[in-house]
Parts: C-alpha cells; sequence; structure tokens
C-alpha cells in the first residue's frame, strides 16, 4: 500500500465531504445566486476577520488576483525568493498584471527582514516603478512565522504607504500550530489567501479575503482570469465542511510529522529539520540519495526530492503509515 507524501494537494475528499457536495444547493454564481458559495464565503470572511471573501479556483488564481487588485499596470510588489507568489506561480503577476515582483532574500526565520523592506521600496522617482505592496506567507516552508513579525512589518507599510498580502495556503496550520484562532494569523493584513485544497482536503478551491471594495474589485479580476465559475456551489460545499471539521485536526498532522522527523533523525547519515507543522525536510548525503530514493519509490514511499527531501503530512497519511514508511527506511539503511 503507498503512502503518498508529496504534498498535503493529494487529499481525496472523504465520504462525508462527498455526501455535502451530492447534497449542495446550487445556482449561478456568476450572477452571485448560489447559495452553498455565498455561504462559504460569508464563513470564510467571518473566520478570518475580513468583511468579504471570494471563491476562487485555485491559490494560484487568488494571489494573482490579489496582486492585481492591489497593484496596477507598472507598480510593483515586494516578495520573499522562496515565496510561492514569486517563485511558483509561473510569473503570473509579471506576465498578466505588468506587476513587477521586487523578490528579497528571506532571514533563516522565514521572514523577510525589515531593514531589507525598507531599502527596497523604490523613491518616487519617473525612473522606478512604483512599491505598492508587500506579500508574505505563513506558513512558509512549514514554518510559522514569528509572533509579533507581521505586526512589525504593519507599521513599515503604514508609514510607507503599502498594501499588505498574506498567501496563507497553510494559515490553518500556523493557528493550530500557534493555538490562535485562524483570524490572529490574518490580522494586520488587507488581503489573505488560504487553500481549502491542502490540509484541509477539499478537491478544489481557495478563498480571497478582504474589504468589502477590495472583494468586489477583485470579482472583476477573477472575472477576466477565467475563475467565473457557475454551479460552484458543488465545490463551495466540499470548502464549508473542510472548514466545519477539518481545521482541528491538523494538529494529528503536525504529530505525525514530528513522529516522522524523530524517526528519521535516528539515523546518522540523515540531517533532518525540526518539523514544526507538517513538513519535513531532510538532507541526505549526495552519494545515497538516488539508491534511498529508488528504495522508497519501490516500497510505495512517494515523496519529492532527493538530496533535499520534502515529507508532507496531511489527511490520508495515519500514524501507521508514518510507521510503515519509517520500516522502509530502516530496511535500506540496516541494508548497507
Ligand atoms: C499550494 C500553494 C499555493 C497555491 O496553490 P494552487 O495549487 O494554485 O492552489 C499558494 N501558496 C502556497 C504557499 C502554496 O503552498
Amino acid at each position: 500500500m503507498a503512502t503518498d507524501f508529496r504534498s498535503d494537494t493529494v487529499t481525496r475528499p472523504t465520504a462525508a465531504m462527498r455526501a455535502a457536495m451530492a447534497a449542495a444547493r446550487v445556482g449561478d454564481d456568476v450572477f452571485g445566486d448560489d447559495p452553498s458559495v455565498n455561504a462559504l464565503e460569508a464563513e470564510a470572511a467571518a473566520l478570518l476577520g475580513f468583511d468579504a471573501a471570494l471563491f476562487v479556483s485555485s491559490g494560484t488564481q487568488s494571489n494573482l488576483v490579489a496582486v492585481m487588485t492591489h497593484c496596477a499596470r507598472g507598480d510593483e510588489y515586494i516578495v520573499g525568493q522562496q515565496a510561492h507568489t514569486y517563485r511558483y506561480e509561473a510569473g503570473g503577476a509579471a506576465v498578466l498584471g505588468s506587476v513587477q515582483p521586487q523578490p528579497l532574500d528571506h532571514a533563516g526565520d522565514g521572514t523577510l527582514p525589515l531593514a531589507d523592506i525598507e531599502a527596497a521600496i523604490k523613491p518616487d522617482d519617473l525612473h522606478f516603478a512604483r512599491t505598492r505592496l508587500v506579500a508574505l506567507e505563513n506558513t512558509i516552508g512549514g514554518r510559522t512565522l514569528p509572533a509579533g513579525y507581521t505586526q512589525a512589518v504593519r507599521e513599515l507599510a503604514d508609514r510607507r504607504g503599502l498594501a499588505m498580502h498574506l498567501d496563507g495556503a497553510r494559515l490553518w496550520n500556523a493557528a493550530v500550530k500557534q493555538r490562535v484562532a485562524p483570524r490572529e494569523i490574518a490580522a494586520g493584513f488587507d488581503s489573505v489567501s488560504v487553500c481549502l485544497s491542502k490540509g484541509l482536503g477539499a478537491p478544489v478551491g481557495s478563498l480571497l479575503c478582504g474589504g468589502r471594495d477590495f472583494i468586489r474589485a477583485a470579482r472583476r479580476w477573477r472575472k477576466m482570469l477565467g475563475g467565473g465559475m457557475r454551479q460552484a456551489g458543488i465545490l463551495a460545499a466540499a470548502g464549508s465542511h473542510a472548514l466545519a471539521h477539518h481545521i482541528s485536526r491538523l494538529a494529528d498532522d503536525h504529530d505525525n510529522a514530528a513522529r516522522l522527523a524523530a524517526g528519521l533523525a535516528r539515523l546518522a547519515e540523515l540531517d533532518v529539520a525540526p518539523a514544526e507543522t507538517n513538513m519535513v525536510f531532510v538532507a541526505v548525503p549526495p552519494h545515497i540519495a538516488a539508491a534511498f530514493a529508488a528504495h522508497l519509490a519501490a516500497a510505495g514511499v512517494m515523496l519529492t526530492g532527493t538530496a533535499r527531501q520534502r515529507w508532507v503530512t496531511h489527511l490520508d497519511v495515519a500514524a501507521a503509515d508514518v510507521d510503515r514508511a519509517l520500516a522502509s527506511v530502516d530496511r535500506f539503511f540496516a541494508a548497507r
């Protein structure tokens, strides 16, 4: 039996989620009359402390809509080199939004140093793009942003007239890890994107949250980007089910990641980063990396990376699956 540690995107809808989807009341969301979509948007806005929310097809679309709503053609956004919004979204903000990214290196804890943000803000001068937005990510690389950091960036942003967007694809994991309400992680941002299709286990969908005017403008960009979905209530019902039932259980994923990290760290050959939420990063010595990857693949242990592995725990990984994977790992090193 295979266990899929490649990503928390691989989760399949549970039987209860499928039942909620089958029973969903639907309308035409482009006309604004899909009751299940409207309910989900209201639930998300309330949960995250915003006026309004917009159901979108993916986190990529959500971040792009957000950047295009905050920034006009010729504007610029400050973002981390490793941020999904910059690195893993096919350059959409630049290509489709004509918005220039200003990527910055991350500090060791995943933050963007305040002095670097400040130094990157362009003067109001015709040589430069207009710096409009700072985009952060939480969790980033499986780690939560430190308490107090968002507020420090907020003070800088207010002083320099910038907006703030959070790519909170895994905001839920950050909230569960830090034992705070999701709205605490979202506080201070002008807009927040959250994924339903990662650890929360919904098949499709993200939500962009913000003020009422912001979301009204975002709705037009979503339409332009091809994201006006019709009887989307079938998908929204999965999202509502996920928000109601799958947030607090993320603690299980964090426990399983810690169990996995502890098991891997027993092996002297492996350099295992401490697991804070649901991701374990492992450095494998180059001379064994390919053979180790092949061994795990043959044993049905699916993950990404070879010399730098990423293991992700989620709804469809149980503690017993972790133990089975660790037994496969042990067999590899015992045979050497
Ligand atoms: C997965 C992810 C997204 C969006 O991904 P989609 O596959 O487009 O839904 C955005 N940001 C982060 C940090 C992610 O991990």
